[in-house]
């Protein structure tokens, strides 16, 4: 492949046009939209909508005038097209930590003579402290299971009450196949937790076609929601009026408005809400999702899948001899669409590729992550990576200070 060619690719990609529909930062090559995805366009005028005219001129009115009090609503259904969910299932509020409190203490409670919980070590941190945080409060026999990603099938047995796994892991991109460990779960009598947070906006969604029971994802990587932006909450149809979530505040209320005493949950889905929410981040991601209308996740996936596959085999070719190895599996289809690569410099290497425009991100202890987010990455963005990174390493520009030293956010 060289540059021409991927020019070529360019031309042909029915998502080009989509990239006008993002403020892309000028003179970088951003790859970290798994991460912080980039600005919408149409959330501009959203948002300073909702600032001047919402806050600033409607004030308390715009709770029912402009649609507030339902937007978490209206935001989660535009969210349950993208996972596979029915419309109602799915409400966008708080983060993944809090929502996964909510809803692993409503699975724990379902399947209370169970004490095991079970999650896999390539799982986001935050998700098993959650479980840690819930077990050592309830302090009565539960525990949390961790076994390599590979065990989680045979791992899942008849003592497990809930099995909580994240489909697209954040470092390999390995994916699960979410088919066989939600049937098999099933089979032994357990609920299923799945985190979207990788997959949400870049791996088509099948929560019903696998039988999900419970979801949750975040809206500011692939979603382009912001920064700070609401995640969400899927539960199961046949779920969702028998599950209590031990996290509950008025807004999850049958009756908010009547303020009883005694909490009484909300019909559905509404229940897994707590408290007020952001609204500048919600109409935010409300605008941001119109990127999707009219797109194909299994085309766009392929794009994203397609990239992967052509920066991991360049940099591997250009970069190989400089010790750059890809991290995780080569099988695509079993990937979401991030690349990890692994060097023993990868923080310094990492700084010096951000430092010319080349943004992507570094994870402990020696990976450098690269997303690829179709929507807006071109193949040309893809290909004049690799080019930075073959420049850093042949000529050790991230042999300086400077680069070396950490920084809080990596
Ligand atoms: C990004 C990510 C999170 C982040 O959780 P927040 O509470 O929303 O900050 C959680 N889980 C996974 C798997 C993630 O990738």
């Amino acid at each position: 492949m060289n540059r021409k060619e991927a020019i070529a690719l360019d031309r042909k990609d029915p998502f080009a046009k989509k990239r006008k529909l993002f403020q892309l930062p000028k003179g970088k090559i951003y790859l970290d939209g798994n991460s912080l995805g980039v600005l919408p366009k149409a959330a501009v005028a959203r948002v300073k909508h909702a600032v001047e005219v919402e806050w600033g001129g409607d004030l308390i009115s715009s709770w029912n005038k402009h649609g507030w009090w339902e937007l978490p609503h209206k935001v989660g259904d535009k969210i349950a097209k993208l996972i596979g969910a029915p419309s109602g299932s799915v409400v966008a509020i708080d983060t993944i930590s809090v929502n996964l409190f909510k809803v692993l203490s409503a699975a724990i409670n379902k399947r209370y003579e169970r004490k095991i919980i079970l999650s896999d070590s390539g799982n986001f941190p935050s998700d098993l402290y959650v479980a840690q945080g819930i077990t050592q409060f309830m302090n009565d026999g539960h525990v949390l299971k961790v076994v390599e990603p590979e065990q989680v099938f045979d791992a899942i047995t008849e003592e497990v009450g809930v099995v909580m796994v994240t489909e697209v892991d954040y470092r390999s991109a390995r994916r699960h196949d979410m088919k066989a460990i939600t049937a098999r779960a099933h089979a032994k009598g357990c609920l299923v937790i799945w985190d979207l947070a990788h997959s949400a906006g870049a791996v088509p969604g099948r929560l019903m076609e696998v039988d999900a029971d419970f979801a949750l994802g975040c809206t500011y990587k692939y979603l382009n929601g912001g920064p700070g932006s609401p995640a969400f909450v899927f539960v199961h149809p046949r779920l969702q009026n028998e599950v209590v979530p031990a996290l509950v505040g008025w807004w999850g209320h049958a009756n908010p408005f009547a303020f009883d005493q005694t909490f009484l949950p909300a019909h559905g889905v509404a229940r897994f809400r707590v408290g007020t929410q952001p609204m500048l981040n919600l109409v935010a991601l409300d605008a941001a999702l119109d990127a999707y209308q009219g797109v194909s996740m299994q085309k766009l996936y392929g794009k994203g899948k397609k990239q992967c596959a052509m920066f991991a085999d360049l940099a591997e070719a250009r970069c190989g001899k400089y010790g750059i190895t890809l991290f995780g599996s080569r099988n695509w289809d079993e990937r979401g669409s991030h690349v990890c690569l692994e060097h023993k410099n990868a923080y310094a290497v990492m700084q010096a590729l951000i430092a010319r425009g080349v943004v992507g991100d570094f994870r402990a202890p020696n990976l450098m992550r690269f997303g690829f987010t179709p929507m807006y990455t071109s193949y040309a963005d893809v290909y004049d990576a690799v080019e930075h990174l073959h420049e850093v390493l042949a000529q050790r520009l991230w042999n300086k200070k400077k680069f070396l030293a950490r920084k809080a956010v990596t």
